[in-house]
């Protein structure tokens, strides 16, 4: 089937909630058919990660450039490191009729959905605090302070899955992918 329109999709939820994990899934099966927008960062790669792939690492004075070059959808500074989505990508993938999935988090979010009205907004949620947790731990790829920091934002990131279209828990991996693929099958046929 194809899209009936090129939609523009919003996945946010707290770091460690999964939301790679689940996106990984939805990609294997839904390959070719919609595309992931490849985010900016200043934070340095994890082991295993590619630069183009999961994300363009560059420096903070590239960010910085990009930043008033106008070269960004939305950007924001999340624990100390700058992301951001690069218009131009996104913008053309649209005009040519692709459907597009942007993976960020909630300020940046915010700004899209503001902007972006028909965007398709996700949030992933967590089972309990307690799970959350042990995901974000059990990663074993940030420091402490890094897990901490990030921690600490989750309050105020769940304070907002309110504002979304759609909200998934994400409790078994499965069932979450299920969720997220019947949104995306009941969207592109509207
Ligand atoms: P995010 O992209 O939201 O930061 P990840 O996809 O990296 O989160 O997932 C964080 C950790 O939690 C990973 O180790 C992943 O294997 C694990 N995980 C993801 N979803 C589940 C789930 N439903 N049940 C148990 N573990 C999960
Ligand atoms: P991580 O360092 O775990 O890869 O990402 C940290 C957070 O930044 C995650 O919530 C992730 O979704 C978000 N993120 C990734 N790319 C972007 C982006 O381009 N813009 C914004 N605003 N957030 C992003």
């Amino acid at each position: 089937m194809k899209d009936k329109k090129a939609k523009l999709y919003v996945i946010t939820g707290p770091s460690g909630v999964g939301k790679g994990t689940v996106l990984s899934k939805f990609f294997e099966k839904n390959k070719g058919n919609i595309i992931y927008s490849v985010s900016c960062t200043t934070r340095k790669p994890r082991l295993g990660e590619k630069n183009g792939i999961n994300y363009f690492f560059i420096s903070k004075e590239e960010f910085k450039k990009d930043i008033e070059n106008n070269e960004f959808l939305e950007w924001a500074k999340y624990s100390d490191n700058y992301y951001g989505t690069r218009k131009d990508f996104v913008l053309n993938s649209l005009e040519n009729g692709k459907s597009v999935i942007l993976e960020i988090e909630t300020q940046g979010a915010k700004k899209i959905m503001e902007e972006y009205k028909n965007c398709v907004s996700i949030f992933i949620m967590p089972p309990n605090m307690d799970e959350l947790e042990n995901r974000l731990r059990g990663r074993k790829t940030e420091t402490e302070e890094m897990i901490l920091k990030r921690l600490d934002i989750v309050k105020s990131e769940l304070e907002e899955s309110k504002n979304y279209k759609y909200v998934v828990i994400n409790d078994k991996v499965d069932k979450a992918f299920e969720q997220l693929q019947s949104i995306y099958e009941k969207e592109r046929a509207i």
